[in-house]
C-alpha cells in the first residue's frame, strides 16, 4: 500500500521539553500542509524525539529504529520510501552513528533550524526532484535564537508548555544533560511574553514554563522571579488561570521566587523541587551544591509562605559509594519533607558523565532493595496526603477521559493531585469544583459540584 505523501508520525520520549519541541515541529509540519498519520506504518516521515537520560530510554529508541529499518526494506527504497528523522538528546550523543541503525536524518536539539530545509528536500523529491540527502548544517546561520520556536502549542490543546530556557550549566555528576543539550541559553523576555499572550489568545487555560533549571533564568537583566511577575501581568484577565514551572534546582530557588508565587495566585500551589538524595556526603559527590539542611530550610520557607502547597521531587538511589547510613538519610529526609509524589530511580552509569569512572558501585541487588524501600515509603506518604483531602471541595482542570472507564473524567488540582469523577465530556478543558470523596490506590475519586 502506498502511503499518503507528506504524512508524518511522531514518537516522543523523555521530558516535557521534548514534548514541547515536538509540538513546535508539528506546527511547522501542519503549516506546510503535512498530515499526521495514525502510525508509523502509514507515514512517509517518522520523527523520533529521543531521550538519553537513561540507558533504557536509548535502548527503546534503538528497538524502534530496528522496527522502522525493517519496514523500509519492505516498502522499497525508491517507490514508497520511509524517511526516519532522529532528534533530541540521542541525536546529540550518538550523532551520525544513528544512520547505521536506520536513521536517515539527524537533528540535534540545537539544530531545529535545519527542519524546514529537510522538509523542503522531501517535498522537492515528491515533485520529481533528487532523492533527499542529509541536510548540511549552515553554521553561519546558527544563532541561539533558533533554539526556540515561536510557538509550542498543539492545535486545540487547553494546556501548553512554554520553554523559557534550554541546556544546563550544573554538571551533576550522574547527568548527561549538559553534554547533550549544551549550556544554558535563556529565551528573551519579549519572546516569552509573545508566546504567553498568543497561548492566552488561543484560549489556553494552563501554561507550564519549562527549562532544565528554570530558577537560573536570566536575560536582559530579568531574573526568574521578575520574569514570573511579568508573566503574571501578561495573563491577567485572559483565559489562562494557572501557570506552573519546572524543574527547580534547590540551590537556585530564591526567597524572591517564593514571594512572587505567594503574591500571585496564578502560580499553582505545587513545586517540583529535585532533591536527589538526603546525605550531604552523597549530595556533594553528586555535585548538587546544596546540603540536606539547606533543602529542608527551603521546604520550611516554602510551606510558611504557602501552607497549602504540595511538593514533588526526584530521588536517585545507589549512587557510587552510597552506604547504608547515607541511604537511611534519604528516608529521614522524605519523612521530613513529605512529598506528594516522587520520581524514583536507581543509579545507572552514563558514559561521558563524571560519575561514570567512580569506584565503589553499589551492587545491583542492593540498589533494587533500597529503591523498593524508597518507593514503599513514598506510596505511604502519597496515600496519607491524599487521604487527608477527603471531604474537601477543590477546583480542578478537567483533562480528559479516564483510560479505565469511558464514563469517568480525569482532572488535576492546582496542587497536582489527580482526581477522577463521573461526568460529561463537555467538561473537558474547563475548570470545575469537585468534592473529594474517597481514595482508590493513589487516585482521589470525587463528584462534580459545579462548572466554573
Ligand atoms: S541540574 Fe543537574 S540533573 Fe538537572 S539537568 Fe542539570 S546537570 Fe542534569
Amino acid at each position: 500500500m502506498k502511503t499518503e505523501k507528506t504524512s508524518y508520525y511522531f514518537e516522543t520520549y523523555g521530558c516535557q521539553m521534548n514534548f514541547a519541541e515536538s509540538a513546535a515541529l508539528k506546527l511547522t509540519l501542519s503549516e506546510r500542509g503535512w498530515k499526521e498519520a495514525h502510525d508509523g506504518e502509514n507515514a512517509q516521515l517518522v520523527i523520533i524525539n529521543t531521550c538519553s537520560v537513561r540507558e533504557t530510554a536509548e535502548r527503546r529508541v534503538l528497538g524502534r529504529l530496528a522496527h522502522y529499518a525493517a519496514l523500509k526494506k519492505r516498502r522499497g527504497l525508491q517507490q514508497n520510501p520511509l524517511f526516519v528523522l532522529v532528534c533530541g538528546c540521542m541525536a546529540s550523543r550518538l550523532g551520525d552513528k544513528l544512520t547505521e541503525n536506520g536513521a536517515d536524518f539527524i537533528m540535534k536539539p540545537q539544530e531545529a533550524f535545519i527542519f524546514s530545509g529537510l522538509l523542503s528536500k522531501i517535498e522537492a523529491w515528491e515533485q520529481g526532484g533528487d532523492f533527499p540527502q542529509p541536510v548540511k548544517l549552515d553554521k553561519e546561520n546558527h544563532h541561539p535564537a533558533f533554539n526556540f520556536a515561536p510557538s509550542h502549542h498543539e492545535t486545540g490543546c487547553f494546556r501548553a508548555f512554554a520553554p523559557i530556557m534550554s541546556g544546563c550549566n550544573n554538571f551533576c555528576a550522574y547527568c548527561i544533560v549538559p553534554y547533550v543539550r549544551g549550556r544554558e541559553i535563556c529565551r528573551t523576555p519579549k519572546e516569552i511574553s509573545a508566546e504567553i499572550k498568543n497561548l492566552a489568545a488561543r484560549g489556553v487555560r494552563e501554561i507550564t514554563l519549562l527549562g532544565q533549571n528554570v530558577n537560573s533564568y536570566i536575560n536582559d537583566g530579568l531574573d526568574f522571579p521578575s520574569l514570573l511577575e511579568r508573566i503574571a501581568r501578561d495573563v491577567e484577565g485572559t483565559p489562562v488561570k494557572w501557570v506552573r514551572f519546572l524543574s527547580s534546582h534547590p540551590k537556585d530557588l530564591s526567597p524572591h521566587t517564593i514571594q512572587v508565587m505567594k503574591d500571585n495566585p496564578v502560580f499553582c500551589r505545587h513545586l517540583h523541587l529535585c532533591v536527589q538524595h538526603g546525605s550531604n556526603r552523597v549530595l556533594s559527590a553528586m555535585n548538587r551544591r546544596y546540603t540536606r539542611e539547606h533543602f529542608l530550610e527551603l521546604v520550611a520557607a516554602i510551606r510558611t509562605a504557602m501552607p497549602e502547597i504540595t511538593l514533588s521531587t526526584d530521588i536517585l538511589v545507589g549512587f557510587p559509594g552510597e552506604t547504608e547510613e547515607d541511604f537511611e538519610e534519604i528516608l529521614t529526609l522524605m519523612e521530613q519533607a513529605h512529598f506528594l509524589y516522587a520520581y524514583m530511580y536507581h543509579y545507572n552509569p552514563r558514559e561521558g558523565t563524571a560519575a561514570f569512572e567512580l569506584p565503589c558501585r553499589v551492587a545491583p541487588d542492593v540498589k533494587t532493595a533500597r529503591l523498593k524501600r524508597v518507593i514503599d515509603l513514598q506510596m505511604r506518604h502519597t496515600a496519607e496526603l491524599l487521604r487527608s483531602r477527603i471531604g474537601e471541595c477543590e477546583e480542578a482542570l478537567v483533562e480528559g477521559v479516564s483510560r479505565k472507564s469511558r464514563r469517568e473524567l480525569v482532572c488535576r488540582t492546582e496542587r497536582d493531585e489527580m482526581v477522577v469523577a463521573e461526568g460529561d465530556t463537555s467538561l473537558i478543558g474547563s475548570f470545575a469544583k469537585i468534592r473529594l470523596e474517597s481514595l482508590s490506590g493513589n487516585t482521589l475519586r470525587g463528584h462534580f459540584v459545579e462548572k466554573m
